[in-house]
């Protein structure tokens, strides 16, 4: 098959989350499977500033009309891993940031128009395979397109959607209101891109198991885009969860790391880890309790008021907590790490960092309040360090919990009962002197987070699609 990944952001080159991780190892999954992968993103200026071996290709330049506007596209081309990568270049995404600006439903519209015209030029493709809001609308787009093509949606966080207005229908896509008017882009009183992702893409997906029941019976969640799911497109909604990509996480090979470990030296080479990141950060490595970490965007979702609430424990303990992240939250989490001594917080987006805090911990704490998938959690226990979790989403099909005897794998607590997360960081702190602990160091270390089965998930998927 001939797959087509559209996608607003993509390693090796640009990434905000998990998204990114996403399409990069599970591009190279298919292609490992024997098909052909390309993806389609824009051209952000952070691409162009530091990867600047993508713009040596230009594959092609065209024009295409935004209701009375003509706007000019050029696409670059880059292969790597034996996968085509086109960049969509485009004034509007010349600017320092990915997201975040006013005008970013006008921004993705000419994104997903751009491709449309693209897939008009380039029309060989078997499957176009959408990622959340900011290709949502493409489904629709394509149906006018001279060559069917089987679509699917996957989402990957629900809680953004893209908004914008019934007249944003014919300003951005040249569409008809009357599909906002008969209801099947419309929710509430707005043209809602992921909801017409959801009514007009041949499948849906999310990015677990868990996740997909949540959603399928939580109508009032996400401004009711359950409720949609559940009602239309019940039979063609599934839950796949994601892989991880074991090449670039891996404690063996990883050059970000002081030590290199594996199941048989963990102990040893996670110390040499510790006593690095400690060092670097000039934090004294004289405490007796555990390292916990977090590396995460500092949002609600992530349960950041949980991860708060546990810093006046560390003392007791004599544990330390690093924490890497930027988001709306970050002042807040600076205001409250600056009153405990045992905390460490690094506000900024740092890759290398990652991956050291990683190997270097013995915790690694994720409360999300709901969590799609989640990536981090299995990094964690790819490096032996023992995830804390709330039962939701991908951490409940990821992580097994300390209860479950030998094939645990953490901590996982259940998100619905406000006392059960202090319970269970209470609880770790304490299991920490336990030799129980290193059985669960070495059940999540013994994991296969590998997208060989969910790949061919997908496969099946895109294969179920039988209109063709
Ligand atoms: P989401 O996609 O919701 O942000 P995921 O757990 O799926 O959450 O993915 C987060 C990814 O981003 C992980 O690989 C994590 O290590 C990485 N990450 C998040 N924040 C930072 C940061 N400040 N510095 C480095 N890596 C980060």
């Amino acid at each position: 098959m001939k797959i087509l990944l559209v996608t607003s952001e993509a390693l090796p080159y640009i990434k905000s989350g998990g998204l990114a991780d996403f399409i990069y190892s599970f591009g190279k999954a298919l292609k490992d499977k024997g098909h052909e992968v390309s993806v389609i993103l824009p051209l952000y200026k952070a691409i162009r500033d530091r990867h600047q071996e993508v713009l040596t290709d230009l594959y092609d330049t065209y024009d295409f009309k935004m209701d009375w506007r003509t706007q000019g596209c050029g696409v670059f081309h880059h292969r790597i891993d034996d996968i085509d990568f086109y960049f969509t270049a485009m004034d509007r995404f010349d600017r320092d940031g990915m997201y975040g600006y006013g005008d970013d439903n006008e921004r993705f519209a000419c994104f997903m128009m751009a491709v449309n015209t693209f897939l008009t030029r380039h029309n060989d493709y078997d499957v176009v395979h959408c990622n959340d809001w900011q290709t949502a609308v493409l489904p629709l787009l394509l149906r006018f397109n001279p060559k069917p093509i089987k679509t699917i949606l996957t989402i990957h966080n629900p809680a953004f959607q893209g908004w914008a207005s019934r007249d944003d229908l014919r300003r951005f896509f040249n569409l008809h209101t009357d599909y906002y008017d008969s209801g099947l882009v419309r929710m509430g009183d707005s043209f809602n891109y992921l909801k017409t992702g959801i009514m007009t893409a041949d499948k849906i997906s999310t990015v677990s198991q868990t996740h997909c029941q949540e959603l399928l019976h939580d109508h009032d969640g996400f401004g009711g885009i359950g409720a949609v799911l559940d009602w239309c497109r019940h039979n063609d909604f599934v839950g796949i969860v994601n892989g991880l990509d074991v090449d670039i996480w891996d404690p063996a090979t990883d050059d970000k790391l002081a030590r290199n470990y594996t199941l048989y030296d963990y102990k040893v080479g996670k110390r040499a880890n510790r006593e690095k990141i400690l060092n670097d950060l000039g934090m004294s490595t004289s405490f007796r309790g555990a390292l916990y970490s977090c590396i995460t965007r500092l949002s609600g979702q992530k349960g950041i008021d949980r991860l708060i609430s546990c810093m006046a424990e560390l003392k007791k303990s004599d544990s330390r907590l690093i924490i890497i992240g930027t988001g709306d939250m970050e002042n807040e989490v600076l205001a409250h790490a600056l009153q405990h001594p045992e905390v460490y917080f690094v506000k900024r987006y740092d890759e290398n960092l990652a991956h050291l805090l990683y190997a270097a911990s013995d915790y690694f704490l994720m409360p999300s309040y709901f969590e799609p998938c989640g990536t981090s959690q299995m990094i964690a226990m790819r490096y032996g360090t023992v995830p804390i979790v709330s039962n939701v989403g991908g951490l409940n099909d990821t992580v097994k919990d300390i209860n479950l005897g030998y094939e645990a794998t953490g901590f996982v607590f259940n998100n619905n009962d406000p006392t059960a997360y202090m319970n269970c960081f209470i609880a770790s702190s304490r299991y920490f002197y336990n030799p129980g602990l290193d059985r669960l160091i070495q059940e999540g270390m013994k994991g296969d987070y590998s997208w060989a089965r969910s790949a061919q998930e997908y496969i099946h998927l895109y294969e179920s699609i039988t209109w063709k």
